[in-house]
């Protein structure tokens, strides 16, 4: 099997192992733990100075490798990202329904595209904590789906179609009276807790489809979530494996992973809180630095944030940039914008075209038309808050905020590859 073949049925099993951002950070916790990472509890002292560790808040994880040899200035090297992605969340009192259908009350999380979400078998997944306080993963199997109006009821639908969030997506899970059922006491049913002993929930909606690899050379691979489990993915893989055979005198690597990218990363675990800041500190002080080496060694430190980006679209090549039209399956992404919605200036894009060239990866630049107003990241967000020099890369999709995105089946292991090198290179 080949090394990118190897990477994305990987990536497949932990895109699949991960329908919620709770799931994305359990799963990469198993994997973290399983390669030797000890879990640290923010509310315990610590006793971790070198040595591999990890640290979960909610739906964001952060995950570290510290060297033998270092010290209060070792620079940090960190790969940024998010675990959550575009979808619809279960509303309180989520049991409705009408002409003895039932249905759910579910409100829109981020910018899904809506139309690809129709049609499809959905999953709920997520977490319930009860009156204890204790908290429990859930994840059904197929139950919901948002079915589309048929054509003959609405024959103007191919001239554009037009979804009123609140009346038209209320996905069905059954027939009967809602008075009669319990869609709560389903999802305790299946988290093996007792739907009384429910005290809260963050519980999503996610497409059940496996994803698969196709094209005349199996050249793409369909997925939901590449946005942004690819690069959750590719610093996970980087991480674990430099944690066993990275150098004992590199940076300290980190893998921060944030919740809330969606909706504008403005929580306790999204990237605009102070997680990573915390974690850092907490680092800092184990290896016994005071503010004068914190400082320098924020000054050495340097952040990769990835996050899915566009590769051309043959059939609307007129929203890209004319000049710089990215396609799949030659490289990452570097993405730069000159109002800062991504953070990458000279010196950074200089630092990444040589860690790719030194890591024998392709990567090619990404730049809005300017009548497109471009997205942004989590990178203009660490880099304002810790004063980091930061790029911005990622993956190139078509379909981005999909329920099923597609990208190339060489670019999630090109990132990885890049990440590697990144984790590794001299401070
Ligand atoms: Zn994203």
């Amino acid at each position: 099997m080949s090394p990118s073949t190897a990477h994305i049925q990987d990536l497949a099993a932990y895109v699949t192992a991960s329908p919620s951002s709770f799931h994305a950070v359990a799963e990469a916790g198993r994997r973290l733990a399983a390669a030797g990472f000890r879990r640290l509890e923010e509310r315990d002292a610590w006793d971790a100075s070198t040595g591999s560790f990890y640290a979960i808040r909610d739906g964001a994880l952060i995950a570290w490798v510290v060297p033998e040899s270092a010290g209060a200035t070792t620079a940090f090297h960190i790969l940024g990202a998010h675990t959550d992605s575009p979808s619809f969340k279960l509303k309180p009192k989520p049991t409705t329904g009408k002409y003895g259908w039932l249905q759910a009350g579910v409100e829109v999380y981020g910018g899904p595209l809506l139309n690809s979400w129709l049609d499809r078998e959905l999953a709920l997944a997520g977490r319930l904590t009860l009156h204890d306080g204790s908290e429990h993963l859930v994840a059904t199997g197929p139950l919901l789906r948002f079915p589309q109006l048929a054509i003959h009821l609405d024959r103007a639908v191919n001239d554009g179609l037009a979804l009123d969030k609140q009346r038209h997506l209320n996905p069905v899970w059954g027939l009967g009276e809602p008075a009669d059922a319990d869609l709560l006491g389903m999802l305790a049913g299946s988290a093996g807790v007792r739907a009384e002993d429910i005290g809260g929930f963050d519980v999503v909606v996610a497409d059940t489809q496996e994803p698969r690899v196709f094209g005349a050379r199996g050249e793409f691979f369909a997925s939901g979530r590449l946005d942004n489990l690819s690069s959750v993915h590719a610093g996970l893989t980087a991480l674990i494996d430099t944690a066993s055979t990275g150098p004992s005198d590199g940076p300290i690597s980190v893998l921060a992973a944030f919740d809330h990218e969606e909706v504008g990363s403005g929580s306790r675990s999204g990237a605009s809180g102070p997680f990573l800041e915390d974690m850092l500190l907490r680092i800092a002080l184990g290896l016994g630095a005071g503010t004068e080496e914190r400082l320098r060694a924020l000054a050495s430190s340097f952040c990769v944030s990835a996050d899915a980006g566009h590769a051309v679209h043959p059939n609307y090549a007129e929203r890209h940039d004319p000049v710089n039209l990215p396609v799949l399956n030659q490289g990452p992404l570097l993405k730069i914008n000159a109002n800062q919605r991504y953070t990458t200036d000279a010196p950074g894009a200089a630092y990444w075209a040589a860690l790719c060239r030194a890591a024998g990866v392709p990567y090619q630049e990404f730049v809005s038309n300017n009548v497109m107003p471009c997205g942004s990241t989590i990178g203009p967000l660490t880099a304002t808050r810790l004063g980091i020099r930061t790029v911005d890369v990622g993956t190139p999709l078509l379909s981005m905020h999909s329920a099923r995105e597609l990208c190339g089946v060489e670019d999630p292991g090109h990132l990885a590859t890049a990440t590697t090198a990144f984790f590794r290179a001299g401070q």
